[in-house]
């Protein structure tokens, strides 16, 4: 994850292919690296908890989301993201 100076801007969510999904920047074989999907899991529920919205970056964009959003991003047929924080619809 990224954290910007004013501590509030954060990307938390990679979903440039070839990188770890977590937004550390690194290379990635897989979707995280291993270890990143729990640290990003972390990261998420202190955000959501705080009412912090996160970054998603998609492409070249990068967009705000209410964490109860920017998980939906990270659902796979297999995992589901909103599930593990508690908002799933
Ligand atoms: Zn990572």
């Amino acid at each position: 994850m990224i954290t910007a100076a004013n501590g509030k801007a954060v990307l938390a969510v990679d979903l440039r292919p070839g990188l770890c999904t977590c937004g550390c920047g690194s290379p990635a074989a897989r979707r995280f690296n291993q270890g990143h999907d729990q640290r990003l899991k972390g990261f998420l529920r202190r955000a959501h908890e705080a009412g912090e919205p996160v970054e998603v970056l998609i492409g070249k964009t990068r967009t705000r989301f209410p964490v109860a959003e920017a998980v939906a991003f990270l659902d796979t047929p297999d995992v589901s993201w909103s599930k593990w924080l508690g908002v799933d619809r």
